[in-house]
């Protein structure tokens, strides 16, 4: 993969879940909270999972 993937907002910083889907986008999960992003292309998945992961909603309780 291009783009390093920051571990999940979970904690969870082991191998992610990568699929190909037959209708042809790209998702990538979370074994552990199953937070999952989807997309077209690999680099977009990826920065979509490190957008999604780096989002801060409120104070980060959790
Ligand atoms: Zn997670």
């Amino acid at each position: 993969m291009a783009e390093d993937l920051k571990p999940c907002k979970c904690g969870y910083s082991g191998a992610l879940a990568g699929m190909r889907h037959k209708e042809g986008f790209l998702t990538l999960h979370c074994p552990e909270c199953l937070h999952n992003v989807e997309a077209f292309t690999i680099n977009v998945l990826a920065e979509r999972w490190n957008e999604s992961v780096a989002k801060k909603e409120g104070d980060g309780h959790a």
